[in-house]
């Protein structure tokens, strides 16, 4: 399997669509493989992709799947606007440009022997799934694993299949609320930030990672804080429109950084001082 650091980071190379999943009614993945073998290429849980509806237009997507030896990548993606849109009509055997893997990634490593806090919310639990994904299959190399996870109905919770699964394991503890139940949900009805005051884990403890709307973040950020997590052990996945993805055309700047090169995954209290402004 190629590296990226060998693949010119501006060229989309074709990847074909094996599959077509249905997640939720405005949500999707598409697993892909490279046209050409060569084409594959290595990466880490958070990090991101350039996805090229040919004709559309090219958008910024997490991949979804975890990293392993195979070349299938997975991108779970909500349909909100005109590529996204386009993307979600894709069938299997269409092929997309990609450009990637683009970004840093979630802390695993520095993970190990510490309790996880993972504050999920909505399609933000799509990047974080990798890491789960890593945590989950190194169950031994960490304290406590807590999924905290909000989505706005019981019909938006995405991976619902494999939450269940892994909360059948005993080892974890997961937990999920919506802001508006619907008839036949018996579960936690409220904001996922709400969850974090009483969630099990030792906050001297603790590395959290958190992806999903900002204010949910923000929300998250103070309510670890107030547990007790040091904000050198909070991390998260920051948001903005990109263009070239390498650091050139400034579209994702956000204060100092470029979202693309020294993100998406940000430490807090390196972005703290712009983060507490509401509108960069
Ligand atoms: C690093 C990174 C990783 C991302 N990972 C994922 C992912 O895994 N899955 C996924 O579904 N999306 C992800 N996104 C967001 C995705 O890139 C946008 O939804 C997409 O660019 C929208 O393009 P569009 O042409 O479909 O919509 P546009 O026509 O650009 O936008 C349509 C409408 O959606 C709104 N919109 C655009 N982007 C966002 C956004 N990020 N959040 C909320 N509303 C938005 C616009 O304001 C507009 O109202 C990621 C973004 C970044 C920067």
């Amino acid at each position: 399997m190629a590296i990226s650091a060998q693949l010119d980071p501006m060229v989309p190379r074709p990847f074909r669509i094996q599959r077509v999943k249905s997640e939720t009614n405005d949500t999707f993945t598409l697993e892909v493989t490279p046209v050409e073998e060569r084409d594959g290429f290595a990466f880490l849980p958070g990090q991101f992709n350039m996805l090229y509806v040919f004709g559309v237009g090219e958008v910024p997507i997490s991949i979804s799947s975890e990293p392993r030896n195979s070349p299938a990548l997975w991108h779970t993606t909500r349909r909100v606007g005109a590529v996204t849109k386009a993307m979600g009509k894709l069938k299997r055997g269409d092929v997309i440009g990609i450009r990637g893997p683009f970004g840093g990634n979630w802390p695993v490593e520095e993970m190990a022997g510490r309790d996880c806090v993972i504050v999920a919310g909505g399609i933000g639990l799509a990047p974080l799934r990798p890491a789960l994904v890593h945590l989950v299959g190194q169950r031994e190399k960490y304290g406590k694993i807590v999924l905290l996870y909000g989505t706005r109905t019981p019909e938006d919770i995405l991976f619902r299949s494999e939450l269940e699964r892994w909360r059948g394991k005993f080892d974890l503890e997961i937990q999920v609320t919506v802001d508006r139940g619907t008839p036949g949900w018996r579960g936690s009805v409220g904001v996922v930030t709400t969850l974090i005051g009483r969630a099990p884990f030792d906050p001297t403890n603790t590395v959290a990672i958190t992806c999903g709307p900002e204010v949910m973040m923000r929300f998250a950020v103070s309510e670890l804080q107030r547990r007790g997590v040091g904000s050198d052990r909070i991390y998260l996945s920051m948001e903005r429109n990109m263009k070239c993805a390498v650091g050139f055309c400034g579209h994702c700047q956000y204060g100092p950084a470029f979202i693309c090169k020294d993100g998406p995954v940000f430490r807090y209290d390196r972005i703290e001082p712009i983060f507490i402004k509401a509108e960069i």
